[in-house]
């Protein structure tokens, strides 16, 4: 076992006695259906820990990951571990990408990410979490998530412990707030740890990883930047989905009288898909194949926050 793979369940070890000690609960474990949480869940097994999954059923997921994640949680059902499946709701109804867009009068955008807290950041209110996050994901990850998490409203009272000898720590462990509490147990692994645990061990893994997908998450998620042409090259019928959630939203903002801008009384969801796209295709103009050449920048490594 490498030292990496040991500290990790340590810090599990750790993170389920306070679990069990504070929340009188199992440690939840976050699943996305992505390649860390399928280490996270691993690890946690192996540590001899009791602990729970939970997943958070985006409906913007690829089919792919929807049936990874329920062929996962038959088998770790098989093995006594408890599983659930979150199901979105907003304002009490039962909800989906496609329905929040129109009662949100806009598309989701890198800036303004509604679409997260309503359909990805669920559940686990008052547990304590472990997730699969990385600092090596994202400059992002690495300035503002730790090893062990407690969140607050007011950010000065949040704690973040970025190293196993953090001065912070006693206080983390004594604070008897009934916050969310988050243990990242793979926070300083790289790509490679993560696949070398992963393939050396045999872990079943989503499919979609097999197709050189390099991140696996929502269909079109707008903090993936150009990786979104291979999405709807991939998944087409998506594509629709949106550019018809995008009819709906105009047609509700023309009865509320909320068009304008660049949004007039002729404005397509096509046109909206293309803006929101900023693929370049103007109102009205015609595109052929804009989305089968998959473009990578440094900046679009900067995805996070939503996937694994
Ligand atoms: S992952 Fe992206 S698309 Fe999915 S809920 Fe979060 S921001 Fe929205």
């Amino acid at each position: 076992m490498s030292d990496k793979e040991q500290m990790a369940i340590l810090r599990l070890r750790e993170a389920s006695e306070m679990s069990l000690s504070q929340y009188k609960k199992p440690l939840l474990i976050t699943s996305s259906g992505g390649k860390d949480s399928s280490v996270c869940v691993e690890l946690a097994r192996r540590a001899g820990i009791p602990f729970e999954v939970l997943h958070n059923h985006t409906t913007a997921d690829a089919p792919e990951t929807v049936y990874f994640v329920r062929r996962e949680f038959a088998r770790l059902d098989a093995m006594g571990v408890p599983c659930k499946v979150e199901y979105p709701r907003y304002k009490g109804e039962r909800t989906s990408m496609w329905a929040l867009i129109p009662q949100k009068l806009m598309p989701p955008t890198r800036v303004v990410r509604y679409c997260c807290s309503v359909l990805k950041e669920r559940g686990g209110q008052g547990r304590f979490l472990a997730t699969g996050v990385r600092w090596s994901e994202s400059i992002r990850r690495r300035d503002s998530r730790g090893i062990f998490e407690k969140s607050a409203t007011d950010p000065a009272k949040r704690i973040i412990l970025s190293s196993d000898k953090d001065d912070k720590r006693r206080l983390f462990e004594h604070c008897t707030a009934q916050a969310t509490r988050v243990c990242n147990p793979i926070i300083d692994w790289v790509d490679s740890d993560v696949w070398d645990f992963l393939l050396s061990e045999k872990i079943p893994v989503n499919p979609l990883y097999a197709e050189g997908f390099s991140r696996v998450g929502c269909v079109g998620c707008p903090m993936a930047g150009k990786r979104r042409y291979r999405d709807f090259a991939r998944w087409p019928a998506y594509e629709k989905l949106y550019i018809r959630a995008f009819d709906k939203m105009l047609e509700i903002r023309r009865q509320r009288g909320k068009l304008g801008g660049s949004w007039r009384s002729d404005t397509t969801g096509e046109d909206v898909f293309h803006w929101w796209m900023e693929d370049g295709v103007l109102p009205g103009q015609l595109s052929f194949d804009e989305y089968r050449a998959p473009i990578q920048t440094e900046k679009e490594d900067e995805w996070e926050e939503t996937t694994a």
